[in-house]
């Protein structure tokens, strides 16, 4: 199902759970690991040549190969050639904002319980890491960024690696001034100041609904949840995701010496009907 695969060679698909499986192809993203696990991500064309400090390698000695071998530079020494995974793709690609981490990602989407066919509204998009998260995840994501040049950015970003027929638009409008009709499965938030949206996510989120918030430092996290709390928001839950890395060898086997201590802290609370004084 060639047609299915991102130009990237990326399945990100719904309906491509095969895709990218083929042999290398000039239009493929790849990923030239050396050695020291350095990893160069690189767009196949016909004729054309990868330049470090660690050699060339022809990128007609690419394509037409199965990912997972090895090829040999000019100076000899070997790159390791793999399809990026979504991972990668998310460190690697062109950034206007900061991306959210992937550790993170992964967490977002099941704390938010992003699933096939959701509505979701995402303000801000920055770079565009988490709409493909949660595109990748099935939703419908409509995403509001306050910078004209943040939102382009995000849509390129979206429609090189997950597909233009991806079901995502971008608005550029100032969340803090209100959300459009409604109603929304999901809102979530990767913006300074979300305690400024809990009001409009009360009118515009369906009851049941999540609001999923990320928080670089506690205090705004707090005076989130103090937001939360004086609205009819339940559940409410915060949590941060810490990684630690391995090291791995036949005599040594320990936790890696370096690792990434803090990112971010994500908070998700539950929209409810408030209780009738009768009851
Ligand atoms: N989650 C994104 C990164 C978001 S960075 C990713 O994974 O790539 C935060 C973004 O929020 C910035 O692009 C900023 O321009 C935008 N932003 C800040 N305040 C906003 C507001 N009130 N309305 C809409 N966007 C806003």
């Amino acid at each position: 199902m060639l047609e299915d695969v991102g130009p990237g060679g990326l399945s990100l698909g719904r309906s491509a759970p095969q895709a990218g499986a083929g042999l290398l192809q000039a239009g493929d993203r790849v990923l030239l690991i050396d050695a020291k696990r350095r990893r160069y991500l690189v767009r196949l064309r016909a004729g054309a040549s990868f330049h470090t400090h660690a050699g060339i390698v022809a990128h007609d000695d690419v394509i037409g190969i199965p990912e997972g071998s090895t090829v040999t530079a000019t100076t000899g020494r070997r790159f390791l050639v793999l399809r990026p995974s979504f991972a990668d793709v998310v460190v690697k690609m062109p950034r206007g904002a900061q991306v959210i981490y992937p550790k993170d990602l992964g967490a977002i989407v099941i704390a938010g319980d992003i699933a096939p066919g959701c509505r979701v509204l995402e303000a801000g998009v920055g770079s565009g890491a988490l709409s493909m998260a949660m595109l990748r995840a099935g939703a419908t994501v409509v995403g509001y960024e306050r910078r004209a040049d943040f939102a382009e950015r995000a849509e390129q970003n979206v429609a090189e690696w997950v597909g233009a027929e991806a079901a995502y638009t971008v608005e550029q409008r100032d969340v803090y001034d209100g959300i459009g009709p409604g109603p929304w499965d999901r809102i979530v938030l990767d913006l300074p100041e979300p305690w400024r949206v809990v009001d409009h996510a009360v009118s515009a989120l369906r009851p049941g609904g999540t609001l999923l918030a990320y928080l670089p430092t506690i205090n705004q996290t707090a005076q989130l949840r103090q937001a939360l709390d004086q609205a009819p928001f339940s559940l409410a839950e915060t949590v941060e995701i810490l990684r630690r890395t391995w090291h791995v060898e036949e005599r040594s086997v320990r936790p890696d010496h370096r690792m990434v201590a803090h990112t971010g802290f994500i908070t998700t609370a539950r929209l409810v009907v408030p209780p009738t004084e009768t009851l």
